[in-house]
C-alpha cells in the first residue's frame, strides 16, 4: 500500500479501502473533512474516529501539513509569509489588504523554471511543483492569518506568487476546485485569478476545460524581439501563438483577460511598443494593468519615466482600452511582485 498523503486518495477509493478493512464507509467523508482542517496535524486529533481506524490511518497514510514559519509586515499593511512544507522547503505567500478586500497572493511551485530576467523568483531554480493540498493549505493558512490580522476572510486569490501555475496545471486546478468547495473558504471562482507568463498550449487547455476563474497574462511587451530578450523562455511560445490561444480562450470562456505590463527605461518605453500593445488589445477583449517595476538587483531594468507611463495610458484610453496603473505593495519587505525569493 502507498504511504502518501490521505488527501491524494479519491473519496470513492478511500471508501473502498475502508470497506475492505472492515471500517464503515461513511467515515471516509469524516476523514476527508478532518484532513483539510487547518489545525489538524495528525490522525490522532480526529476526535470522532474510533481508535482502530486512527491506527489504520497512521500506519498507512501521511498528513503532510504546511505551516507558517515566519512573517513580516510592511508599513502599508501587506504581510509576507514564509510557509514551510512537509519536506522543509519554503514558499512565500502574501496578504494584501485594501479597502474592503484582502487579496491572497499564492505560490504554485517552489522556485520557478522560467527565466524572466527581471524577476527575483527566477534566480532560484525550480525545485518542485506544489501538491494540490499544499496550495490548498497555503490558502487556508492565509485565510486564518487574514481573520487574525484584518478580521476578514480572504476576498480574492491571485496565483501571482512563486512559480508558473500553468506548468503545475493539474494541481492548481485541483486546489482551486477544493478551495471553492465545501472543504474550502466559500470563495467563488470569479474572485480567483491565475496569472501566467504565457504558456499558449496550456491556455488552450484551460479553455477546453471550461474553467471559471480569471486569467492574467504577464505580457510586458507585445513585440517578439523584446519579449525574447526579457523572458528568454518565450522563444518557444511566439506572440502569435499566444494571441491565438487568448482568442481561443475568450471565444470559449467569455471573460476579459488582464495584461500585466511593466514599463522599463530604454526597453519598452517607445511608441513601437505602445502600438504593438494596442493592436493586441484590439483583437482580444482585455484590460491592461501597468505595474511598477520593483528592483531586483538587475541593473538592466529601471522604471521608465512617468512621461512614458502617461503615453501608454493616454494611447490605450484613446483606443478605449481599459487601463489602470498599480502601485506596488509590500516593497519594503520584499513582498511585491517579482520579489519573492526566499531571502528571509
Ligand atoms: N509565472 C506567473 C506567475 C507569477 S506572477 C506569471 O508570470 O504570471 C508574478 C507577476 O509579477 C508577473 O506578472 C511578473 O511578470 C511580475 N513581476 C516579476 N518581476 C517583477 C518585478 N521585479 N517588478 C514587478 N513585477 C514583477
Amino acid at each position: 500500500m502507498s504511504f502518501k498523503d490521505i488527501r491524494l486518495i479519491k473519496p470513492e477509493n478511500l471508501e473502498q479501502l475502508l470497506k475492505k478493512n472492515k471500517f464503515l464507509t461513511y467515515r471516509s467523508k469524516q476523514i476527508q473533512n478532518w484532513a483539510r482542517k487547518i489545525d489538524i496535524q495528525s490522525f490522532n486529533q480526529m476526535s470522532n474516529l474510533p481508535n482502530d481506524l486512527i491506527q489504520f490511518l497512521t500506519e498507512n497514510f501521511k498528513l503532510n501539513k504546511s505551516k507558517v514559519k515566519t512573517s513580516k509586515k510592511s508599513f502599508d499593511g501587506t504581510i509576507k509569509f514564509a510557509i514551510q512544507l512537509y519536506d522543509n522547503l519554503i514558499v512565500e505567500a502574501v496578504l494584501i489588504p485594501s479597502n474592503k478586500r484582502v487579496t491572497a497572493c499564492v505560490s504554485s511551485q517552489v522556485g520557478c523554471s522560467l527565466d524572466c530576467n527581471f524577476c527575483a523568483t527566477s534566480k532560484i531554480k525550480k525545485m518542485r511543483n506544489l501538491e494540490s493540498y499544499e496550495i490548498f493549505d497555503q490558502i487556508m493558512l492565509l485565510n486564518k492569518e487574514s481573520i487574525n490580522h484584518f478580521s476578514s476572510h480572504i476576498t480574492n486569490i491571485v496565483f501571482m506568487g512563486m512559480g508558473e501555475p500553468l506548468l503545475n496545471y493539474k494541481n492548481v486546478i485541483e486546489s482551486i476546485d477544493q478551495i471553492t468547495s465545501d472543504f474550502g473558504i466559500g470563495i467563488s471562482y470569479k474572485k480567483i485569478t491565475v496569472s501566467t507568463s504565457g504558456i499558449s498550449k496550456m491556455i488552450k487547455k484551460m479553455a477546453d476545460d471550461d474553467v471559471k476563474f480569471n486569467l492574467a497574462i504577464s505580457l510586458h511587451t507585445a513585440l517578439e524581439k523584446t519579449r525574447n530578450k526579457v523572458m528568454p523562455f518565450s522563444k518557444s511560445f511566439p506572440i502569435k501563438e499566444l494571441v491565438d490561444s487568448l482568442e481561443y480562450w475568450y471565444k470559449k470562456i467569455k471573460r476579459k483577460i488582464t495584461f500585466e505590463y511593466l514599463i522599463w527605461k530604454e526597453i519598452n518605453d517607445d511608441f513601437e511598443h505602445i502600438n504593438a500593445l494596442v493592436s493586441i488589445c484590439k483583437r482580444i477583449p482585455s484590460k491592461v494593468n501597468i505595474i511598477e517595476y520593483n528592483d531586483t538587483d538587475n541593473s538592466m531594468f529601471r522604471n521608465a519615466d512617468d512621461k512614458w507611463i502617461n503615453n501608454y495610458v493616454t494611447t490605450l484610453k484613446e483606443n478605449r482600452i481599459p487601463v489602470s496603473v498599480r502601485r506596488s505593495r509590500g516593497k519594503d519587505i520584499d513582498a511585491a511582485c517579482g520579489q519573492l525569493a526566499n531571502k528571509y
